[in-house]
């Protein structure tokens, strides 16, 4: 069954109400390692891509996904705005024109996605950012479709190895943004960025749950 463009509607508008809820726990996490502020900054961007959403009406998908990473990067400063910012306009340029999509299509949005983040970020894998969870979800997704699950299946994977990821980031050693500041005192702590894209991973499979495809 194919992704439609109201269930992209409908994730962004179930994430900005995850993120609303999760505003204290990332800006607590980010105070642990930055400066305490991730959870302001999510909930202000999802609330402008929220401002946005009477333009989203007959858009595709792409249209839509650009639109809400401009509303990101025109509100949110900081680290954490341009490159979500970035993620979604990237993924919105894979589904351009695109009202429905599969979830090979979303494999090549995600990875669109990471791209732009390691681009902006010069970051890659093991260095304590939001990276370490969706690159290791990508790879869950691709290799659950490859072995043939269903899609509710395969976005458990996608969102246990985003899980996996989250924590994984707890020992490790910052090495961008802020919390790379600490250096050796940002072990221990789990990092926030890391944090929200689990959150978004698991808003994206809450609603393929709820539409059983
Ligand atoms: P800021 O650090 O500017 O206050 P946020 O608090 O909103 O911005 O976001 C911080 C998160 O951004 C970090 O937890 C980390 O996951 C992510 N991050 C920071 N720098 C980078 C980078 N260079 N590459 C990838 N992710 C990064
Ligand atoms: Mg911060």
């Amino acid at each position: 069954m194919p992704i439609t463009v109201e269930k992209v509607k409908e994730f962004l508008q179930r994430a900005t109400e995850v993120l609303k809820e999760n505003r204290e726990y990332l800006t607590e996490l980010d105070s642990a390692i930055g400066d305490a502020d991730h959870g302001i900054n999510m909930d202000r961007g999802f609330q402008a891509i929220m401002s946005r959403f009477p333009t989203f009406e007959g858009k595709d998908a792409g249209t839509i996904l650009k639109t809400a990473g401009m509303a990101l990067v025109s509100t949110v400063g900081g680290a954490g705005g341009p490159l979500y910012g970035t993620a979604f306009m990237q993924a919105g340029m894979a589904l351009q024109g695109k009202y429905e999509f599969t979830l090979e299509d979303l494999v090549k949005a995600l990875e669109a996605a990471l791209k732009g983040i390691m681009n902006l970020g010069k970051s890659k894998p093991g260095e304590k950012t939001m990276i370490d969870a969706i690159a290791p979800a990508i790879e869950a997704l691709k290799k659950a479709l490859a072995n043939g699950a269903d899609p509710v299946k395969a976005l458990e994977e996608t969102t246990r190895a985003a899980e996996e990821g989250m924590k994984a980031t707890i020992p490790m050693i910052a090495q961008k943004g802020r919390a790379s500041y600490l250096g050796e005192r940002s072990i221990g702590h789990q990092d926030p960025g890391a944090t929200s894209s689990y959150l978004l991973f698991r808003t994206m499979l809450e609603i393929a749950q709820k539409q059983g495809s």
